[in-house]
């Protein structure tokens, strides 16, 4: 029989009447003669209240990422059990699992784990008996039995993983967007949904801000060959499938774009320009588990240098505090931050083959009078730093310049 994993978005169990929506189109699924297991997320914005609570009693300090992931995980736990009892209501057999009760094993990493093992024994046996497994996203436990949770979005990461260990024909990711856009549709009104996307460019675009997947998720799927695709659980339309490369079709130079607000930007001021600064500026940073992202290091004439980074936003007042303390050991001049910073990236494979795309983002930039504060590149991706609050109008011209709303993508 052939089976497929769908995942159903925060926003499309928002309520009891969502939920029944939901059951109608697992139904559909089941009566062309699917084997169906589904992952749900958290009733709308139900994690984030939960992330509230837990901010108002200040769960910052490490101590308390354990209990913070036993209170996120219990969003999912209302959904599955709400969306069971309705499938039961309109004569389907269903069973709900918590990411412990299916057994996702994960490390222990706190907010951030990853799935190690996943025990498919009860999965299987609800396919085989007709019996829709409703499984808890973005949760799983660890060797000790502790529940551990996948970071913010990351039922998507339960949905392909589920699809990849029971095999599964389709990882079917259903959102509140027809499918997977140029750039974010609630941002540029001119963005155009994909028919098709690599897993490549996709994973850029997800590690690159573009929430409309968990960029573990697409990992997960471009590594087990998992056919993934993004829909509507609101409409009937084919939404965007995510696949290899196909080399017969001519590939665009760029097939998106990506935001994240999430970063912040220090700068550690009037360094000396000596071997090993590098490494004692950023290993305090790393000891205290705080991922950076983009870095920069400039020799001014006087053989001082300035060496500036990214980290996520939420890290930037604990980075601060540590640079400080840094910045008295190495005898640097000073340090200064800015939170109020926006990353903004273009993707492409075709990009690989093309030169000029970089120059002709600049000057799009430029055009917009829009100051660049630090760039990084790879084969398929060229992103810039700017203020956040050009991000916008960095959106809607870049959108515009390479033409994205309709299918050419050529460098004008
Ligand atoms: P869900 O709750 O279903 O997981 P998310 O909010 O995580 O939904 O993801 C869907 C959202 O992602 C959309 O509402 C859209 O605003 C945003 N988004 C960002 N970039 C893109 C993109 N390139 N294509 C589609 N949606 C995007
Ligand atoms: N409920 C979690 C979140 O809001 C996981 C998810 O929806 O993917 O981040
Ligand atoms: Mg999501």
């Amino acid at each position: 029989m052939s089976i497929l994993v769908q995942k159903f978005g925060g926003t499309s169990v928002a309520s009891v009447g969502h939920i029944e929506r939901v059951a109608r189109r697992i139904l559909k699924a089941r009566s062309e003669g699917h084997g169906v297991v589904v992952v749900v997320s958290a009733m709308g914005d139900m994690t984030d209240r939960l992330d509230d609570l837990a901010r108002e009693v200040d769960y910052i300090k490490p101590e308390s990422r354990r209990e913070l992931d036993v209170l996120l995980s219990t969003g999912e736990q209302v959904t599955i059990a709400l969306l069971s009892m309705v499938l039961m209501k309109m004569g389907c057999k269903a069973r709900s699992y918590t990411g412990g009760q299916v057994r996702i094993l994960t490390d222990s990493a706190y907010s951030r784990a990853r799935i190690q093992e996943i025990d498919t024994t009860k999965l299987r046996a609800d396919i085989e008996a007709g019996t829709v497994a409703v499984v808890a996203g973005f949760q799983g436990v660890d060797n000790e039995g502790d529940i551990t949770t996948f970071g913010r979005g990351g039922s998507d990461t339960t949905a392909v993983a589920l699809a990849a260990v029971l095999k599964a024909d389709e990882c079917q990711i259903f959102t509140d967007v027809e499918g997977v856009f140029t750039t974010d549709p609630r941002v540029v009104e001119g963005a155009r949904c994909l028919e098709k996307i690599t897993y490549e460019e996709m994973l850029e675009l997800a590690s690159l801000g573009s929430g409309v997947l968990h960029s573990r998720a697409v990992e997960f799927a471009s590594k087990y060959e998992v056919p993934l695709r993004v829909l509507s659980s609101f409409e009937h339309l084919p939404g965007t499938l995510i696949t290899n490369e196909d080399m017969d079709m001519e590939q665009p130079i760029i097939s998106g774009i990506a935001f994240t607000r999430d970063e912040a930007k220090l700068t550690v001021l009037g360094v000396q320009d000596v071997p090993g600064i590098a490494s004692r500026i950023l290993g305090p940073i790393s000891d205290a588990n705080i991922e950076v992202d983009m870095i920069v290091q400039n020799v001014g004439a006087d053989m001082s240098t300035d060496f500036t980074f990214t980290v996520s936003r939420d890290d930037y007042d604990e980075t601060l505090q540590i640079l400080k303390i840094v910045s008295d050991d190495i005898d640097a001049r000073e340090v200064s931050g800015d939170n109020k910073i926006a990353k903004l990236s273009i993707v492409g494979v075709g990009m690989r083959s093309h030169a000029g795309v970089a120059s002709k983002m600049f000057q799009v930039l430029a055009e917009e009078s829009i100051n660049i504060l630090m760039i990084s590149t790879s084969e398929i991706k060229i992103s810039v730093v700017i203020a956040e609050k050009y991000l916008e109008l960095a959106a809607r011209a870049l959108h515009s310049a390479f033409d994205l709303a309709n299918d050419n993508g050529k460098l004008a």
